[in-house]
């Protein structure tokens, strides 16, 4: 079967055509996985700009796709989009194009829920099999594992996702978006931690505080540059960007580990696109180890926003015997990881797929 899905959650309008055929090879096969972010010239996402752009998009990276994947549109099987969560207008673009899709080549069509995929493309490239998924990214930021028919959250954000959080404090300072690449990367040129709030409420963390504080001091010291992007060298930034990371980090490796132990899974899975930095992943990786665990990381191209992830899980949960009509296919901005029937995994050590 031949998948097209469609991301469109937020800044990124992503399509993917992914495979199940034995003769490719595998059973998940990544045909081409092809994007275009919007990136505001000043402040953060407006979601009706970010639609503006999905639309202006939607058609070369639709085409792009397909002719990357080395197939034509009637090829096609099955059109998968981002049912939510997400911003609205956003959502509703890449809705309209998943619809025309299925319509215009009368195939199914299938809702996915964009958390979901991330968990699902993780455990078909990374060969884990049933992950507590610490799932980092700009709106979202959930640790998730499968139980008893569901992938329910065990802990989150209460207010916003890490890679909001550290976009927000970069574009306080004057880095453009997004801004954790360049947050790692100052990081990278420091050891000197300074202490700032560290936020776990039972399962739940906020970085809210975290990043105030680290605005605050940045104020007070004078390194707040404004809304022009330039170049930073300053010492006391370093610190800042490796004591937020460290702060805010260690706070969701401490959730993620006390999932695994709720759960008694013994893998953990990254996704999202802050699991491109490679401390968190380190962190994770050693508490994994400290208890004998295993820790995952997808290619980063699947860790961010992207299109294939889910096209692949419209093939899961099209195999899993989901269908939908039209009238099924209205976006859900608050759509719940938990509200799923997770139908395709019935046994939860890794079910049928
Ligand atoms: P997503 O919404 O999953 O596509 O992820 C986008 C978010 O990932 C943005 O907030 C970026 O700042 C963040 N991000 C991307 N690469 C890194 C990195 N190396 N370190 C920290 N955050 C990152
Ligand atoms: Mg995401």
């Amino acid at each position: 079967m031949y998948c097209l899905g469609i991301e469109s959650t937020a800044h990124t309008f992503g399509c993917g055509v992914v495979s199940n055929k034995p003769s490719d090879g595998a059973i998940c096969t990544v045909l081409s996985n092809e994007s275009k972010m919007y990136k505001p010239v000043e402040g953060g996402i407006h979601p009706r700009e970010a639609a503006n752009h999905h639309a202006n998009v939607a058609g070369d990276v639709v085409s792009a796709a397909l002719e990357r994947a080395g197939i034509s549109a009637k090829d096609l099987d099955l059109v998968a989009f981002s049912q939510g969560p997400g911003l609205g207008p956003c959502l509703r673009t890449g809705a309209t194009a998943a619809r025309a899709l299925a319509l215009s080549l009368d195939i199914p069509i299938i809702g996915v829920n964009h958390c979901i995929a991330h968990l699902e493309i993780g455990r078909a490239t990374t060969g884990c099999r049933d992950p507590v998924m610490l799932y980092t990214s700009g709106a979202n930021t959930q640790v998730i594992a499968f139980a008893e028919g569901k992938y329910r959250v065990f802990g989150e954000t209460l207010d916003v996702g890490i890679g909001n959080a550290l976009d927000k404090f970069g574009r306080d300072l004057g880095i453009p978006f997004p801004a954790g690449p360049a947050i790692e990367t100052m990081a990278l040129k420091s050891k000197n931690y300074i202490p700032l709030p560290y936020c776990v409420k039972g399962m739940d963390v906020t970085f809210s505080g975290l990043m105030t504080a680290a605005f605050n001091l940045a104020e007070k010291n004078g390194i707040v540059f404004g809304t022009k992007p330039r170049q930073h060298e300053n010492s006391l930034l370093n610190d800042l960007c490796y004591s937020l990371q460290e702060t805010a980090f260690a706070a969701l490796v401490e959730v993620t580990e006390r999932a695994m132990a709720h759960t008694e899974k013994n893998e953990v899975l990254m996704a999202g696109g802050v699991a491109r930095n490679r401390r968190l992943c380190e962190m994770a990786k050693i508490m994994a180890e400290a208890r004998g665990a295993q820790c995952f990381v997808p290619p980063a191209s699947l860790c961010t926003d992207n299109g294939a992830m889910i096209a692949w899980t419209g093939i899961v949960m099209h195999r899993s015997g989901v269908r939908m009509k039209l009238k099924d296919t209205q976006i859900n901005q608050k759509f719940r990881t938990d509200d799923v029937e997770v139908k395709w995994r019935k046994n939860g050590n890794g079910g049928s797929i």
